[in-house]
């Protein structure tokens, strides 16, 4: 084979590899966020059960103070009940004193109400605490998967743009300007591997003469359609 198409051949192996890993470099940041946003969301969902809790714990403490404020106001009620002097003072405290209890009572069945919901939220604190152990691990691992193949391939990128500036020195000028100019206009391959008067890049009918010539392979030839470089390889 002519040692320009083997060089041009090695540098399309190359600029394959080159172009899935920046294809898989485009498609990996964005798998990395969705991964990082679920495990966000997952703590997220936790930690709105546990500030829930926080509030109705305080709803519950504010209520007990009120109760408390009540029972201090009944037994000044008591005591001034002793000292009383009239019959109308005695009723207005009893009254006063009767109000105050029922006001407890109320308080007492706001509190039953916020234990059962602070019961409840536990039940499922704990439930979403086993659910976000479970899947933030695994998320965790798919991260870490994800990140090391990031790193590997940026590394892998690195080392193919160095292989492919060693090799374009040793490709001659022309023939590396018409790569260049077909890579970008049309996309690999740059080099069509044929085995019939077909150009397998464009899927044009190469005209006989320039078929002739490929087949006894003495020159490097181009599709006069696409541009491509045509390899003959009988199948
Ligand atoms: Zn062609």
């Amino acid at each position: 084979m002519d040692n320009v198409l083997n060089l041009l051949l090695q540098l399309q192996e190359i600029d394959f590899q080159i172009e899935n890993i920046k294809k898989r470099l485009k498609e990996l940041p964005s798998q990395i966020k969705e991964i990082t946003q679920k495990k966000e969301e997952l703590l997220f969902s936790l930690d709105k059960i546990k500030t829930e809790i926080k509030h109705l714990e305080a709803d519950k403490r504010e209520r007990e103070l009120e109760i408390q404020d009540l029972e201090d106001k009944i037994k000044k009620i008591e005591e001034k009940l002793l000292k009383v002097k009239t019959n109308e003072e005695y009723k207005a405290l009893l009254r006063e004193k009767a109000k105050a209890e029922e006001k407890i009572m109320e308080i007492e069945d706001e509190i039953l109400n916020l234990m059962e919901q602070i019961e409840n939220l536990k039940k499922k604190e704990q439930e979403a605490e086993v659910e976000y152990k479970e899947k933030a691990s695994i998320l965790e691992k798919e991260l870490n998967e994800k990140e090391n193949e990031l790193k590997k391939l940026e590394k892998d990128l690195n080392d193919l743009e160095e292989q492919r500036k060693n090799l374009i020195a040793s490709i001659d000028n022309s023939h590396l300007k018409r790569y260049e100019m077909v890579k970008e206009k049309k996309g690999l391959p740059v080099i069509a591997v044929i085995n019939s008067d077909t150009c397998s890049g464009c899927f044009m009918v190469i005209p006989p003469r320039l078929y002739n010539e490929i087949v006894k392979g003495k020159n490097l030839t181009n599709c006069p359609h696409c541009g491509r470089f045509l390899l003959y390889i009988p199948s």
